[in-house]
């Protein structure tokens, strides 16, 4: 595996899904001569990960996990979801400040969206610097998805913000902390392990989506990636090659991304794009048509003034949701 800038011995374990309480030691042993003093990785050299022990009590189940049927079954079975706390009321989740938003319009009644924003819980997911601050990609993904969840209920519609913290609220500081307290709707623990805590929200997702049969259900996923270093990477777009549902919000959100661009940077070209990416677990196993989102890389100091800003969070959300209502209007 390959260290990001800013990635030390932790963070590159949890990023894997590995408990660095159990394989901290053996990481360093297998990497001893690629560790600077104080255990520093190197950024852009490969390192070895230690191999997960399966443990006794879920060795079994791990192992039925590899087929690709199981896969499938676990993210439909509802009765595999832990069991959940009270739920997070949405006076938590988008702060006193805020309170409980209200549809002020019916533009998008009868539509339910998941929102899914990238990590959370154990796993900040990439990580920038910024001066000396470190900008953590979920608290970023975090902030914008509820204000994206805010302006869709004030239109309307029904939301599930699948990631909720208790008392982070919308935020409007430049630098976010990084905390580790978020929970998965209604109120779970999230996993450690990236595979599980996919499978986990999606099962949740679409438990949900059953409920709701026959309404325009969407999956939007919110990243602040960081896969090409150092490089202004603009808005990518994803969905499933056989959805053409998907497809449709795609290019509708791309759509508003590519005039407000325009507008407001005349002279940087715009060059974010849709694309197939039938890869992506929440893409592939989402009940509800999902369109999976690059809002930026958090490692690129151009990027970062558009997630550093909270106006520009704003605006990340306010056009995403005009793509959504351009979709929902133009639906059959
Ligand atoms: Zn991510």
């Amino acid at each position: 595996m390959k260290a990001r800038n800013g990635d030390g011995v932790e963070t590159l374990l949890i990023r894997y899904g590995l408990n660095p309480r159990l394989y901290s030691r053996q990481f360093k042993q297998l990497n001893q001569k690629n560790l600077r003093r104080g255990n520093g990785l190197i950024t852009g050299r490969t390192y070895l990960l230690p191999k997960a022990q399966a443990t006794r009590k879920n060795a079994s189940r791990s192992a039925a996990r590899t087929t690709p049927r199981r896969a499938r079954t676990t993210a439909r079975a509802v009765t595999r979801l832990p069991v959940s706390k009270a739920p997070i009321s949405s006076a938590q989740l988008f702060g006193p400040r805020i309170g409980t938003p209200r549809a002020q319009n019916g533009t998008l009644r009868g539509a339910v969206f998941y929102l899914s924003s990238g990590h959370g819980g154990p796993d900040p997911g990439a990580i920038g610097k910024y001066g000396s601050f470190k900008l953590a990609e979920d608290e970023y993904a975090y902030d914008v998805t509820v204000r994206l969840a805010r302006v869709l209920i004030e239109n309307g519609a029904t939301v599930y913000v699948m990631v909720q913290d208790p008392n982070d609220g919308i935020r409007d500081e430049n630098v976010l902390p990084m905390d580790y307290d978020e929970v998965h709707y209604p109120h779970r623990p999230i996993p450690l392990s990236q595979v599980q805590r996919l499978r986990q929200r999606i099962a949740q997702v679409n438990a949900l989506h059953a409920r709701h049969k026959g309404a325009y259900q969407r999956l939007l996923a919110l990243h602040v990636d960081s896969r090409s270093e150092g490089q202004n990477i603009d808005v990518f777009f994803y969905h499933h090659p056989n959805s053409p549902t998907g497809l449709r919000l795609a290019k509708n959100i791309h759509r508003v991304f590519t005039s407000r661009y325009k507008r407001a940077q005349p002279n940087r070209p715009y060059s974010g794009n849709v694309s197939e990416r039938g890869t992506l677990f929440e893409v592939r196993n989402s009940h509800a048509p999902a369109v999976f989102m690059e809002l930026g890389n958090i490692r690129n100091q151009k990027d970062q003034r558009r997630f550093v800003v909270a106006d520009n969070r704003q605006a990340l959300a306010n056009w995403i949701a005009e793509g959504i209502i351009a979709d929902y209007r133009g639906k059959k």
